[in-house]
């Protein structure tokens, strides 16, 4: 008999559990788009150039292998905390933020989670509904309760404004309020200008504690400045704010789990006690972080030339999704002969379409046509080719009605 006859079945992810189940299919014609990773045009996974000129850089200089700091890298600290911020923000000469090295988006706000738990036991997090489905389980495996507020709005497949500032008004004074950045997964739907100052009123009103998840920095408009301007714009009021930061999209970096946790504080004494409080919890999670990520960050971002080159590469990227987006739309428009206005796909940014489809159609898209993509009617738009898209539709008028 073994031991561990009380440990159960996990069930399959349901993100990472679709590229399983992909994998496993051996039709022709089959299509991933569950995960949210970038291909060609010829569907293969894509290493930017930028990347490999920096790679080559490192090798020439024969770094070693030593440990880093249990914070990381110092020089991807100082790049990291100005491509969010802006090189010249006045708050990174103040020295206001602590910003330590994360396993990447997810190992970020695990130790933000981690924090939170130690620092304000009892805080709530909330979350959009619906989320990225990481969220929950890390705020769960934290120990930090959450609950949701109202964000996405079937009836217009848009934002559900009203009721996003009704729900963080009505949640208990000091909660941390988690927002997606930009290209918010998985809806596409990001608040205005208007609507984030709004968010941002009702925040400091409730004294609540704001906690963006920057994960498509430069996926949404194609620039990287843009796409920050909702932390930007928390930041410029003065306020405290959490950001965690991932390079697993924007510099396609998945496998080498490099980002950050940085945290925005009132004072440099601040800022200083709050770093090395998230050492402390970094120190017997891990130790300290791999090199190699911090590395091409740090040389990418660091160096005019290299960083030009990546904004480049980046708007490609961009713009290879919007086409394929364009594409996907032109293709319902003309074969739905219900006249059913598909504009919704037009509206939404970033690496996904909510396509609106429920479990059951979205079951009918695997069953039957191939195409792997998440329960909640999520496909990623970056697994997409335009030699593709006339299947797609085709699977999605027949999944729909
Ligand atoms: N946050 C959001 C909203 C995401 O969509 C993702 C990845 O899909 C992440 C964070 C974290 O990804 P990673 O841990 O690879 O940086």
């Amino acid at each position: 008999a073994s031991r561990f006859e009380g440990v159960t079945m996990a069930p399959a992810d349901p993100i990472l559990g679709v590229s399983e189940a992909f994998k496993a299919d051996t039709d022709p014609m089959k299509l991933n788009l569950g995960v949210g990773a970038y291909r060609t045009e010829e569907l293969q996974p894509k290493v930017l150039d930028v990347v490999k000129k920096a790679e080559s850089l490192m090798l020439e200089r024969g770094e070693n292998k030593e440990y880093l700091p249990i914070e990381g890298l110092a020089a991807f600290n100082k790049a990291t905390a100005e491509l969010l911020l802006g090189a010249d923000n006045p708050i990174l000469q103040q020295g206001r933020v602590a910003t330590i090295q994360g396993l990447s988006g997810t190992g970020s706000l695990r130790l933000a989670g981690a924090f939170i738990e130690r620092y304000f036991p009892g805080a709530k997090v909330l979350i959009s509904s619906p989320t990225w489905g990481n969220h929950k389980n890390i705020f769960n495996d934290s120990r930090v309760p959450w609950s949701e507020y109202r964000y996405y709005d079937p009836k217009t497949v848009g934002l559900d404004f009203d009721g996003m500032i009704a729900d963080i008004k009505a949640a208990p004074e000091g909660s941390f309020v988690l927002l997606h950045g930009c290209a918010h997964n998985p809806t596409g739907i990001d608040p205005t200008p208007e609507q984030w100052e709004k968010i941002a009123d009702v925040i400091e009103e409730k004294n609540h504690i704001p906690f963006f998840d920057v994960a498509y920095q430069g996926f949404a408009s194609g620039s990287l400045d843009q796409d920050a301007s909702s932390v930007r714009l928390f930041a410029a009021r003065g306020m405290e704010v959490f950001v965690a930061q991932s390079y697993s999209k924007n510099l396609g970096l998945y496998a080498e789990r490099i980002g950050a946790i940085n945290v925005i504080c009132s004072s440099p004494d601040v800022a200083t006690r709050v770093k090395s409080q998230l050492k402390r919890i970094a120190r017997p999670m891990y130790s300290n972080p791999p090199v190699h990520g911090a590395r091409i960050v740090a040389n990418v971002v660091g160096d005019p030339t290299l960083f030009n080159e990546w904004k480049v590469e980046m708007e490609a990227m961009a713009g290879r999704i919007k086409n394929v987006r364009q594409k996907l739309y032109d293709s319902l428009s003309v074969k739905d002969k219900t006249g059913k206005d598909w504009s919704f796909i037009l509206k939404q940014i970033g690496m996904f379409s909510f396509t609106g489809l429920n479990k059951e159609q979205s079951d009918n898209m695997t069953d039957k046509w191939h195409i792997f993509m998440t329960k909640d009617g999520r496909i990623s738009l970056a697994g997409l080719s335009l030699a593709k898209c006339e299947y797609l539709a085709d699977a999605i008028l027949d999944s729909f009605y």
